[in-house]
């Protein structure tokens, strides 16, 4: 499915060659061209981008709704970032901001931070962008949460083409064009404002270059503004030639000309809606591999952002889609049918943030280092980490040695381009002093990641006004009414609550109901081990994971896990289990033996709702039967393309399969939902919208011609 977006990865960005001035100004060497103007930078950028994009104007409009979308070529050190954000912030709009960057030489977060000194004025943003910032080698997509959600940076470590292209695949702004007859056009939430910004164009042509302005073109709308500091001839045509108006004006300072304007027509608009695709969308869509449109839903004119929605069920991921959907604005009415939150698999006393990291180069290590950086990001920015947890670090121990080889490659390429860096490679002689008893061998040590109390967060993330729990609700049929309303009822037709969506997160237990029954989910049993610290491993003060795991012990109780149980489903807490569980803590470090008696030992027994690929099921819910009559003609040719929208429940989404990693994968995944439920550019990669979709199995099954 994606096999050639996996030849459009790179391993590692590309690091910025620069000098640094006697002011403390960043010079680029490779370009020979200053990232500022060396006479009023910050007044520059709000002459240019902020002033000619009309964004003070504009702003007061928003419905408490609406996210606005900045979209910017060229993040260099961020002051058109930190610039827009205060203005928002002094500002105070209802809606949200959306501001979308792409960088193809990364500075890292010391270099933005000595850069940024010199506006003293930024300081407190400039604090909050830093402690925040991605790890500078780590390509791809980067979704920085600040002001409670209110404001988002999603940041593209690469080339601004690549960047782009991912956001009209992912997007679907295709689907403007293939269904024009139908399409919801001004109201999908495309790109708002453009800064084309970056070193000038005759330093460096690539990000000046015409297809950069017709991706630009896809995603935008009629009320689309403009601003760039250039009026280069060769950018003005480019710009115009995609369907941008522009004026050209005096610019700032001693330019003596710069462009701004709007976007006028799209430049596929006088497509035939019923031919396939254009050239233009083809060979991209080929270069990427995303040929198909299965994916996308037919685009509806009466496309409103939701007001309300029920979420069906109380752990992790419901939690998780409650409090996203409350911070957009929507009444969420959450059932749980348990008497309280956190009941099945996320009601253990700790759990770790943690995947299984890599740089091997395939799409679930991709989404595992993007999902990881991202919640630890989330749980610091939301507080989550010192109200329901630690953020003390977390070991994870080189249990082979290709897995060692891996750990060791990730700390390496860090420690080369940060001088801080989240992830860092520590030897076995090392580790006492990185958690505080020594291990068997070396690993990866992530100083920004921690444990959490899965219980505590589930309460944390649904204490908001606009939650209401209903518990000992068990959701067993849901029904949409002719004017597209959901109902949540019980088995005996008891109506339970209406909305105007409906998020699935019931793990396993979306089986049992009609519209997802067919998702592939198997559950495997896990018991955590209860264990009473003692004098060694009361030392530990962090994190460590190997062939188990094991947190800092909170009152004098180290939570410890996980046996796996494939084919078993008693929830009875078993002797062998803690066992296992013990004997792998012994394997990792001597200081972590326990003899307890295991006839009393405590614990917890669970079920990780697994599926087939390992990746989340997350997304709009397809109609089964449709889905397999419109694209029946994959059975017969899986390799040809059939260029056509995939049918979908309208507002019934499915957040469920988190296996063992429902810390680590929610944030981001629900973060991803939310932008494909509110119709918002994606904050991560097409591949990962891929493979997180929930009809992927429909187009693999379809394929395969095993349906
Ligand atoms: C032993 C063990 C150890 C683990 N350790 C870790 C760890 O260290 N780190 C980590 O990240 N992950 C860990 N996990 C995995 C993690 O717990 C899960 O990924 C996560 O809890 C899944 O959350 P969920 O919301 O999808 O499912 P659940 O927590 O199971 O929540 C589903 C909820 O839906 C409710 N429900 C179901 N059907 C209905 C219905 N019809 N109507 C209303 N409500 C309904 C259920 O009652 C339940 O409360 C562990 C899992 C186990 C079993």
């Amino acid at each position: 499915m994606t096999k050639k977006l996996e030849h459009e990865y790179i391993a590692h960005t590309e690091r910025p060659a620069l000098t640094w001035d006697e002011q403390g100004q960043p010079y680029s060497t490779e370009y020979d061209d200053v990232y500022y103007s060396t006479t009023d930078a910050l007044a520059e950028t709000r002459f240019v981008f902020l002033d000619k994009n009309n964004l003070a104007a504009r702003w007061p409009h928003l419905t408490h709704q609406q996210t606005f979308t900045v979209c910017e070529t060229g993040f260099g050190a961020g002051l058109n970032f930190l610039a827009t954000w205060q203005l928002w912030r002094s500002t105070r709009p209802s809606g949200r901001m959306h501001f979308i960057s792409f960088e193809k030489h990364p500075l890292n977060s010391a270099q933005i931070a000595k850069a940024l000194n010199r506006w003293p004025q930024f300081a407190a943003l400039s604090e909050q962008l830093c402690a925040l910032y991605p790890p500078s080698s780590a390509p791809g997509f980067h979704h920085i949460t600040l002001d409670e959600g209110q404001v988002q940076l999603t940041l593209y470590f690469g080339d601004a083409k690549t960047g782009l292209e991912q956001l009209v695949l992912a997007h679907g702004a295709i689907n403007k064009i293939e269904n024009r007859s139908s399409c919801i056009g001004d109201k999908q939430q495309l790109v708002d404002a453009w800064y084309f910004d970056g070193f000038t164009p005759a330093k460096n042509p690539s990000i000046w270059q015409p297809c950069i302005f017709t991706l630009a073109a896809e995603l935008s709308k009629s009320t689309t503004t403009f601003a760039t500091f250039t009026s280069a001839r060769s950018v003005r045509d480019a710009i115009e030639n995609a369907g941008f108006k522009w004026q050209k004006v005096p610019g700032f300072g001693l330019k003596r000309e710069m462009l701004f304007g709007t976007f006028e027509q799209h430049p596929f608009a006088q497509v035939d809606p019923n031919k396939a695709p254009t050239t233009a969308h083809r060979s991209y869509r080929k270069r990427n591999g995303v040929q198909h449109s299965w994916h996308l839903q037919t685009a509806n004119s009466e496309h409103q952002p939701p007001k309300t929605a029920i979420v069906i069920g109380g752990g992790l991921a419901g939690a998780h889609a409650a409090h996203a959907l409350a911070l957009r604005g929507v009444n969420v009415t959450l059932l749980e049918r348990a008497p309280n939150l956190a009941n099945g698999a996320s009601s253990n006393l700790q759990g770790l943030v943690y995947t299984r990291l890599s740089l091997s180069g395939n799409p679930l290590s991709r989404f595992n280092m993007a999902a990881q950086l991202y919640a630890d990001r989330f749980y610091h920015s939301h507080n989550f980490y010192t109200t329901c947890g630690e953020a003390s670090g977390v070991l994870h121990l080189a249990t082979s040695n290709a897995i060692e080889k891996q750990l060791r490659n990730i700390g390496e390429q860090h420690a080369s381009t940060d001088p801080n860096p989240i992830f860092n490679w520590v030897e076995q002689q090392d580790t006492e002093q990185a958690v505080g008893v020594s291990t068997s061998t070396g690993g990866l040590f992530i100083r920004n990641s921690g444990w959490l109390n899965p219980v505590q967060l589930c309460h944390a993330l649904t204490n908001h006004p606009r939650i209401t729990k209903l518990f000992n609700s068990d959701a067993a049929q849901l029904q949409q009414d002719a004017h597209g309303q959901w109902f949540a009822l019980t088995n005996d037709g008891h109506k339970l609550a209406s909305a105007d969506i409906t998020v699935i997160c019931t793990a396993r237990d979306a089986k049992h109901l009609a519209q997802t029954a067919y998702l592939p989910m198997r559950n495997i049993r896990g018991q955590v081990s209860h264990l009473s610290s003692h004098g060694l491993s009361q030392r530990l003060h962090a994190s460590v994971c190997g062939a188990g795991y094991i947190a800092p012990a909170q009152s004098g109780i180290h939570c410890a896990g996980a046996s796996f149980n494939l084919h078993e489903n008693t929830l009875d807490l078993r002797e062998e289990d803690h066992q296992f569980n013990i004997d792998n803590l012994a394997s990792m470090s001597k200081s972590l033996t326990f003899n307890p008696p295991l006839t009393t030992l405590d614990g917890k027994v669970g079920f990780r709702a697994t599926t087939p690929d390992y990746f989340p099921i997350v997304g709009p819910v397809p109609i089964r039967d449709e889905f397999c009559e419109r694209f029946a003609g994959y059975r017969k040719r899986a390799a040809t393309p059939i260029p056509q929208t995939g049918p979908y429940y309208r507002g019934l989404y499915v957040s469920v399969g988190y296996g063992s990693r429902g810390l680590a994968y929610t944030p981001l995944a629900t973060e991803s939902l939310c932008h494909s439920i509110f119709g918002e550019l994606q904050p991560i990669a097409t591949e990962t919208l891929l493979h997180l979709h929930p009809a992927r199995f429909l187009f693999r099954d379809l394929t395969r011609n095993r349906i």
